[in-house]
Formats: structure tokens, sequence, C-alpha cells
């Protein structure tokens, strides 16, 4: 471990800056970058803007950026003239292209220009070249963004299978929307894919009987293996067999991970590892890893309550879009009527 840790330069003094940085969310760091540095799993990802420290203020910029090369494109009110040539380019973009493929495309530009300027995202990218870390990155949707941060060769080449793969999905489930699933993965068709997911848990270095428990439960009814992990948790509403109690939460090795259970063998020896890995480079570490696993099991306690939030909140949206469309067909219908 000594070597890996030199050869990074991971001494009490980057300990101290890494600490200090405002930049990048606490479990970010330990996670997504250190673990990868010491080796405990071959790749940490970042989901963007989401898990920025200034999450809000970026996709609010990224909005008021899509909102107004809207209205370029469009044409509609006055614009400053040093803004001519966005208009001419948004103007034959919108044309060219089909209505939904244009809004995305102006907001992938608009994400991408506000992520440039963005301090935080920065932050990230020049921890990551100072600790060593090679850095994967590919568009979730149009206002969404992954980051990896990797070491080896070998995980670049699962990351561009990955990307390969996530392509194929997307354009095969367009072609046949099935609007009788879940709604996530309407946007997310990749995640009901188990090659897919497979090969993401292997990058991220999620234990295989893990995977296969993930895999498992989407095969099944379960659409959210998080809500499986919650009722081996002994959270009301479960939907797996309770395991005894376990007074550790190193299985919840890092967020966003579902163990098979709460006491998996595997998930929880990558726990203990990281926690005396970042012990022994700083004990202010340790204990801030230690407090991130906590954070992790709580989110897995919590994931019946936002996912049911979560689902309401679409189902609402998609009704009202149901119900603008209707009341629109209707107007254009009375309209039509209107005719001599
Ligand atoms: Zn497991």
């Amino acid at each position: 471990m000594r070597a890996t840790k030199e050869a990074a330069g991971l001494g009490f003094e980057t300990a101290t800056r890494l600490l200090n940085e405002s930049g990048i969310a606490a479990r970010v760091l330990w996670e997504s970058l250190l673990l990868p540095v010491l080796g405990i799993r071959p790749a940490g990802a970042l989901h963007l803007p989401g898990e920025l420290p200034d999450a809000g203020e970026v996709a609010r910029s990224t909005g008021q950026l899509f909102t107004e090369r809207v209205n370029l494109g469009s044409g509609h009110g006055t614009f400053p003239a040093r803004l001519f040539l966005d208009k001419v380019l948004f103007s034959a973009y919108r044309l060219v292209l089909p209505p939904a493929v244009y809004r995305s495309k102006l907001a992938e530009m608009s994400l991408n220009d506000t992520l440039r300027d963005a301090p935080s995202y920065r932050a990230h990218l020049d921890w990551a070249k100072a600790l060593g870390l090679h850095v994967y990155q590919v568009s979730a949707r149009a206002n969404a963004r992954e980051i990896f941060f990797y070491t080896s060769h070998s995980t670049k080449r699962d990351l561009d299978k990955a990307t390969a793969l996530r392509h194929r999905i997307r354009r095969r489930s367009l072609r046949q929307l099935d609007t009788t699933k879940v709604r996530t993965f309407m946007v997310y068709p990749e995640e009901m894919s188990p090659e897919y997911v497979g090969l993401m848990g292997k990058i991220l270095g999620y234990p295989d009987c893990c995977i296969a428990a993930y895999i498992r439960d989407r095969r099944g009814d379960i659409f959210y293996p998080e809500l499986r992990a919650a009722g081996q948790l002994g959270v009301k509403g479960d939907g797996g067999q309770p395991t005894p109690t376990v007074d550790h939460p190193y299985a919840y090795f890092v967020r966003n991970f579902v163990p098979c259970r709460p006491d998996c063998p595997e998930a929880t020896a990558l726990g203990r590892k990281a926690a005396s890995a970042l012990q022994e480079m700083d004990p202010r570490l340790g204990r801030a890893y230690l407090d991130g696993l906590l954070r992790n099991r709580g989110a897995i306690e919590r994931a019946p309550t936002l996912i049911a939030r979560r689902e309401k909140a679409i189902a609402l949206h998609l009704g009202r879009a149901a119900e603008q469309e209707q009341a629109e067909k209707t107007t254009a219908a009375d309209t039509e009527e209107e005719k001599p």
C-alpha cells in the first residue's frame, strides 16, 4: 500500500489540502478519486451537475443559457450584436434538426459551456491530474454528464465498451418504447440491460455477488434494488429477506452501491480495506470515510421514501403533459371547426 501511496504523492500535506478542498464534495473525494488511486476499485464515478457542491447554481446557469439560446434560435426579442454569430448558428440548427434533437443539442451545449466556467468542475479535473488519474467523460443525457476517474488501460477499454453498448441500447429502445416500464427506464433504458449493468459494476469495482443480486432484482419484479436493500435493513415496505442486523456499515463501501446483503463478505472486505488505507494515509481521512459509510447506508434506508416521492413527481409531470396535449388537441379541433 505504501508504494501506491508514495507513487501518488499521498502524504500528510496532500491529505490536508484534500480535506480543505471546497470544490469537491467530501464523499466524491474519498470514494471516486482516492479509492481508484489506492487500487481498491478500478474507477470512481461522478454525476454532473448533480454531485457538484454547487449543483444548484450550475443547473440554474445552464437553464438560463439554454433559454437564451432557444430565444436566439427562434429570433424572439432583441439581442446584443456580440451574439449575432450565435443567432445565425442556432437558427441554422433549428431549421435543419428535428425539434427534440435541436433542444437536446442546445441543452448539451449550454451544460458544456457552464461546466467549462465552473470552478468546482475544474477542481475535479485538477485533482484527478494531481493524483495521476485518467478522466473519461460521457454524456448521460442532454443536461447530464458522467465522469469516470480510473488508472488502467483495461478500464478505459471497458468504459469504451459500456459507452458503445449504451448507445446501441438507446437506439433500440427509441424504436420500441415500452411505456409499461417504470419511467426511469424510459430515460435510462441501459439500466435494464444485464450486460450493461454487469459491465458498469465491474468498472466501479462492485463484487460479483452484489452485481448478480442487482441483476436478479431487475429481472424480477423489483425495479429498484434499493427497495430490496432497504428491506434487508429492516425498513418497512421491504421486498427481501431480512438478515441479522449488522452493526457496522462496511458493506456500503461507496455511495449509490447496493450490496447483496448488509453483511456481504466481499463488500465488507472492500469497505474495511478502504477504511484502513485511508486511515493509514491520514487518520482524519479515515474518520471522514467512516462517516461517509454511515451516510451511504442511511441513503439506502431512506430510498423507499425518496423513490415514492420521485415516482409521484414524475407521474404528476406526465399527467400534466398528457392534459396539456389533450387541451392542445381540443383547441386545434375547435380552430378547425371555426374555419369557413
Ligand atoms: Zn455481495
